[in-house]
């Protein structure tokens, strides 16, 4: 239909195979696998894109291949200004770079761009010709209030909704019928001619679920819409197919689009890259799964994360946990390697859903920060609280040193401490290092050792600061020290024994340590009291036991 695709696309003067020629085959080592991230930039950041960003990374880059930046925004309605630089940096932050792609709103580096779907409008209808010219593909001139009207009739008659056989008005008009539609002015949009038997079934592997089978897709698709850009679908096809994709990696959701892309392909007579669905995520609730949803849940968004202050590498090691969950036994025998060094496999990921668990991350993230080095910790911590606790950021960074010897604490020792899953849980655990906090501590606040009343606890402060000498050094010797005081004031050294005779003693050592714990953190818990009353130095100690004793 040579006549038609030329009123259709007068300004079409190039045919599929210039841009066949144009992006030629890449020059890749043999199993180099080719992959994208392919949003919409529609302005949100869903950590399930991060997600597919991370099997799609990984595939390309273990396999010395081509990951590509490709911005999907043929609904232009959908898109929201600044969305193109905000992926970018995302990305970044997450430690994920592109080979190929958009480098910012408008600019892009590659030999198979563009990559915004926008701007590759000519490249689109030049295949929507060539596949009307071959009788491929039609203008459609059926409303919208029409095809509302028809799925409801067939929705009645219990029929399978859509544009096909009997129902595809337009499927089978002449050439001449289309041409006078179309000059009498009436709107249309470009469907696919499908020939697919929705009876007969098509086997196909795909590289997460398997081996499917689905029916042939029956449906005249759009290809093109009414403002002359394509559908995902068509854009789809095209794409991958002159960006020389291998592997098309992207969320189940596009699952069912699967027998209409696979029909595409076969009739345009282009490769089938392989696919790899990939599951949702989804997040129990009770005894159901859900999808986790923008609306309800904080952890949906990417920059949640960021707020609440989890490295980049602990959400990556999270995913990457959840792509494959043999990670964790990699991590646990190869505790210091970098994860880049770990091999993803699509076929190993789990086929039903991707469970997401929070306090899962919370403890990947808890080891993980256990095991920084002490000035990446600090690094890290003092740029998160920059940006989200000002009075943090200048109490750590007035006090550098201080913050990282309590940071230290334990660091290098077989069982290091596991504090903090998150930056946000820092403020916390560090703050009555600061006199500028610790003083302002309402008494209430101030924690004692269970079974200890205040009245004791300053009584045993009172005493200790008398012994307390700030010259030991070592652990050891100050322990003892503490135990031959807490012996001495009435306390007992050993379990069994103060268990027989409860009456005999004040109370157990560990009660008198943990009065002293309470002048020195107000906390009932913290590392290693020794060391911070090192870090506090012997001045400040003593002011603590001082302001203590006359709370
Ligand atoms: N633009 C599509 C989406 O955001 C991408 C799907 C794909 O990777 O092909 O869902």
């Amino acid at each position: 239909m040579k006549k038609l695709a030329e009123l259709i696309f007068p300004n079409i003067s190039k045919v599929p195979q210039d841009y066949l020629k144009l992006y030629p085959i890449r020059n890749l080592e043999n199993d180099a696998k080719v992959t994208r991230y392919a949003p919409s930039p529609t302005g949100f950041q869903h950590i399930g894109g991060i997600f597919a960003a991370l099997v799609a990374e990984r595939i390309a880059k273990q396999s010395k291949g081509v990951f590509y930046l490709r911005i999907e925004d043929t609904d232009q309605k959908r898109e929201v200004e600044g969305a193109i630089d905000d992926t970018i940096e995302t990305m970044h932050k997450y430690g994920m770079y592109f080979d190929e792609g958009m480098t910012g709103q408008l600019s892009f580096k590659g030999e198979y761009g563009p990559y915004r779907q926008s701007e590759r409008k000519e490249i689109y209808q030049t295949f929507a010709k060539d596949l009307i010219v071959k009788g491929l593909a039609y203008p459609c001139f059926t409303t919208s209030q029409e095809l509302d009207e028809l799925r409801k009739r067939q929705v009645e008659e219990k029929l399978t909704p859509g544009y096909y056989g009997e129902f595809a008005k337009y499927h089978n008009l002449s050439e001449d019928e289309y041409i006078e539609k179309i000059k009498e002015g009436t709107p249309y949009i470009i469907r696919f001619k499908s020939d697919g038997d929705f009876e007969k079934r098509v086997e196909f592997h795909d590289e997460i679920k398997g081996d499917i089978s689905f029916p042939e897709n029956n449906q005249d698709v759009v290809i093109i819409k009414g403002d002359g850009l394509p559908t995902y679908h068509f854009a789809h096809v095209i794409d991958d197919t002159l960006m020389r994709t291998t592997h098309v990696t992207r969320g189940e959701e596009w699952l069912p689009s699967l027998p209409i892309h696979v029909q595409l392909f076969e009739a345009m007579g282009y490769p089938l890259p392989k696919f790899g669905h990939i599951p949702t995520i989804r997040k129990q609730e009770g005894d159901s799964r859900r999808k986790l949803s923008k609306r309800k849940d904080p952890e949906s968004a990417v920059t949640y994360y960021e707020e609440e202050g989890y490295p980049a590498e602990c959400v990556i090691e999270y995913l990457l946990n959840l792509i494959n969950s043999s990670y964790e036994q990699w991590r646990t025998d190869n505790p210091l390697a970098d994860y880049h060094t770990f091999i993803v496999h699509l076929d190993k990921m789990s086929k039903n859903g991707a469970l997401f668990d929070i306090v899962k991350l919370n403890d990947m993230s808890k080891d993980i920060i256990a095991k920084m080095p002490v000035e990446k910790v600090y690094n890290y911590y003092i740029v998160w609280a920059e940006k989200f606790d000002k009075e943090m950021f200048e109490l750590v960074f007035k006090h550098k040193e201080q913050t990282e010897q309590f940071l230290d604490i334990d660091k290098d020792t077989p069982k290091p401490r596991k504090d903090f899953a998150k930056w946000n849980e820092v403020r916390d655990k560090i703050k009555y290092l600061f006199d500028e906090f610790f003083y302002k501590e309402p008494i209430e606040k101030i924690e004692l050792p269970k079974g200890v009343s205040m009245e004791q606890a300053q009584s045993i402060v009172k005493g200790y600061k008398k012994v307390y000498n700030p010259d030991v050094n070592s652990q050891e010797q100050w322990f003892e020290d503490l135990k031959q005081f807490a012996i001495d004031i009435g306390y007992c050294a050993n379990r069994k024994e103060y268990k027989n005779n409860p009456d005999k003693y004040k109370g157990m050592v560990s009660d008198v340590a943990g009065a002293v714990r309470s002048a020195i953190t107000h906390r009932n818990n913290s590392p290693d009291l020794y060391t911070i009353m090192k870090i506090l130095g012997e001045e400040r100690t003593k002011e603590r036991f001082e302001k203590f004793c006359i709370l």
